[in-house]
């Protein structure tokens, strides 16, 4: 039996059932033997949370990805036909459901989304949910999804109508706060779901090392003995286990100083956007080492809007994507402080400059002058890596023009060897392992869950039925 086919039929209403009196149920539409298109909804008899709404990624997202697009206006239908998207009554915008559809049944429970941070693989369906569903997360998670759709980015369906949570919400009879946890984007938190019989907590990505894993260590100790632990598991995935220390954010710097150092000519560098703390630190280190970090346009203008400062894009000198050009515009417009470099500046002194790539227009790799040896220092920036469409076309672009892959990342996500100490410690009634390949690597010496797709579970693991 396919994964696909052995999940609830596509398209059908499930998740319905109200649970019992007093009884919460768990059910998990994501995240199951993935790296992220984490979901999860926690129930009552009066009230829904949903923690997390996120896409597909990766190894995952081959329906929609790649050479692949989605079809206008069909973008939700045509997910939950091939359940990429959980058949949620009263979930999602009843704009974007065929008439007949039994999900446009509205639910009498009060119901609301919290998102645990700016990642797609976490909050990139929000813009197909009913409007009318209230949609929370961090201040800075907020601040970070507005300055993504200043500079270009475009959700799914709508931009999502986000509200900064102060400490807790109350939804009908579940209470939900949101904890800080350390991971690699501003605003990262797990969330703590108080209900009538029972606490779960939810880790959303962590780790224990940026920053010495403060927030994610406060986080373990206030989710402490909770019923029912959901914790992320991405770094299980890879074998062999990493559980050694991991690269902190000043080596990441110190990698790529010591590549810019050993070229003459340019650098290129290729860091997420979202990571905007490396992103600041990455300007500050090329300044120390005679260089000017320049981006790209909508790189440039979310990073402004943002807050970053000594953000440098090109000027129209330089032929970039219509994404962005309009991303440029925006930033001007708004007045933000952008400055802009043209090509025959950079062609004229290039070891004085460090480039970041458009990894969706490689041939513009062309107009830069780039010698072969250059480095192109990989911190995690796009394409992510080999299980991405778009690394293979990227390779033969750096290899065709005799560049050098550098390799200076550092995870967001916990080491194998950190999750194991955090679950062994939790006190949890019953631990869940998600958002990885291979949960089942995860041990601990109590109960563990490993939930099949949208199927009810008590806080105790048990299980309620469908
Ligand atoms: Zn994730
Ligand atoms: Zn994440």
């Amino acid at each position: 039996m396919s994964a696909i086919a052995g999940r609830a039929t596509a398209g059908r209403a499930s998740g319905g059932a109200e649970p019992g009196a007093g009884q919460t149920s768990v059910r998990f539409y994501g995240g199951l033997r993935e790296i992220g298109a984490s979901k999860i909804l926690v129930s009552t008899a009066r009230a829904r949370v949903l923690l997390d709404i996120g896409l597909p990624m990766g190894e995952g997202s081959e329906l929609f990805g790649g050479v692949v697009h989605e079809r206008p206006g069909r973008e939700l239908s045509d997910r939950l036909r091939v359940n990429q998207a959980p058949g949620i009554p009263g979930l999602w915008d009843p704009a974007l459901l065929p008439e007949q559809s039994p999900l446009r049944a509205r639910d009498p429970r009060p119901t609301a989304l919290f998102i645990s941070h700016a990642h797609l693989d976490h909050i990139g369906m929000a813009g197909l949910v009913d409007p009318g569903i209230a949609q929370w997360a961090s201040g800075e998670t907020v601040r970070l999804s507005r300055a993504s759709v200043f500079a270009g980015y475009h959700y799914l369906g709508r931009e999502p109508q986000l509200q900064a949570i102060d400490s807790t919400v109350q939804v009908g009879d579940l209470r939900v706060e949101a904890v800080p946890v350390d991971h690699d984007v501003p605003g990262a938190c797990g969330f703590i779901v108080h209900a009538p019989d029972g606490v779960l907590a939810y880790t959303g990505d962590l780790n224990f090392h940026r920053h010495g894993g403060r927030n994610s260590l406060a986080f373990a100790q206030r989710v402490h003995g909770a019923s029912m632990l959901v914790t992320e598991t991405t770094m299980l995935s890879f074998e062999p286990l990493a559980t050694g220390p991991v690269r902190t954010e000043d080596d990441v710097l110190s990698i790529a100083g010591q590549a810019c150092a050993r070229t003459p000519g340019l650098a290129l560098v290729s860091v997420y956007e979202r990571d905007v703390e490396r992103c600041s630190a990455l300007i500050g280190a090329a300044r120390r080492w005679g260089r000017t970090m320049v981006w790209p346009g909508a790189v440039a203008a979310f990073l402004a809007a943002m807050g970053v400062e000594g953000v440098v894009t090109w000027d129209r000198t330089r032929p970039q994507t219509a994404l962005q050009c309009a991303g440029l515009d925006a930033a001007l417009a708004a007045g933000l402080t952008v400055q802009t470099v043209g090509l025959s500046e950079v062609a004229s002194d290039p070891g004085g400059y460090l480039v970041q790539l458009d990894a969706r227009d490689m041939p513009a790799m062309l107009d830069l002058p780039v010698e072969p040896g250059a480095p192109w220092i990989h911190a995690q920036g796009e394409p992510l890596g080999p299980f991405m469409p778009d690394w293979a076309p990227f390779q033969a672009w750096l290899s065709a023009l005799g560049l050098v892959r550098v390799d200076a990342g550092s995870t967001g996500h916990a080491t194998a060897g950190d999750l194991t100490d955090f679950v062994a410690h939790s006190g949890a009634g019953v631990v869940v392992p998600l958002h990885g390949r291979h949960p089942e690597r995860l041990r601990r010496p109590g109960p563990i869950l490993l939930p099949e797709y949208g199927r009810a579970y008590a806080l105790d693991g048990s299980v309620l039925g469908r």
